[in-house]
């Protein structure tokens, strides 16, 4: 039977309407599995109810996160932020870790992955960086390869996509700095950001800073092999 994957939405500043992009669908989709989009609620016994019922977790992309949440104040440069879907997903998060769901966290998925697991970010890593960064912000179409990624030796990321180097795309301005304690750095830029993490502890958790999604208007090879790997996952 195919697998029932929960996809976070987004969710407007005016809070008027959830959002999906349907490249996430989409994905989903051709890589096997049945894909539900996951409104922002708030209340513990509906989030357990979600989480109990999905087979997997795609954290999607969005708007920065509110840095009170791993014990910050904003920074300057800290952009959108939208409370419900942060009280959401840090609780839908932190349930799925605890009942070992597989997950597949993308740039924000991938953000709110570490900080519900502990971890911590930089709000924005132009200002917050000493020396000089690569373009993270590509101007570009988005399936577009933009910049190397350099991935760790006996990682489960080097496991699914047999590479120890992939060129990725890129539209983010903020990045994982601390991991939390359950993660291993599973690819790094050339700059030293983070560019991938991954779970010691689960059978599969792992957050990507880029966007395999869009990846797969070009068919890229690891973009597939990614969700392929995900939905196996979550078939077990
Ligand atoms: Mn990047």
């Amino acid at each position: 039977m195919k697998p029932l994957i929960g996809i976070t939405s987004s969710i407007e500043k005016d809070e008027s309407a959830h959002k999906v992009y349907d490249h996430n669908v989409r994905a989903i989709v051709q890589a096997g599995g049945v894909p539900v989009l996951l409104p922002n609620l708030s209340d513990e016994a509906s989030i357990d109810k979600l989480v109990s019922q999905i087979d997997g977790l795609l954290g999607s992309g969005g708007y920065d996160i509110d840095p009170h949440y791993y014990h910050e104040e904003p920074h300057q440069k800290l952009g959108t932020v939208t409370p419900r879907r942060d009280e959401f997903e840090y609780a839908l998060f932190k349930k799925a870790l605890e009942l070992n769901k597989p997950i597949l966290g993308i740039c924000r998925g991938m953000q709110m992955l570490n900080v519900a697991a502990g971890g911590s970010l930089y709000q924005d890593i132009y200002a917050q960086n000493h020396g000089e960064l690569l373009k993270h912000s590509q101007d570009a179409p988005t399936y577009y390869g933009t910049h190397f990624i350099n991935i760790s030796e006996n990682s489960l990321l080097q496991d699914i996509v047999k590479k120890n180097q992939i060129k990725v795309n890129s539209r983010h301005h903020q990045a994982v700095k601390d991991p939390a304690d359950i993660f291993i750095v599973s690819g790094k830029a050339s700059d030293g950001i983070i560019e991938a993490i991954e779970s010691k502890e689960h059978s599969f958790v792992l957050g990507v800073q880029w966007h395999p999604e869009n990846m797969l208007d070009v068919n890229d090879e690891p973009s597939e092999l990614i969700f392929k790997a995900f939905i196996k996952a979550c078939i077990k």
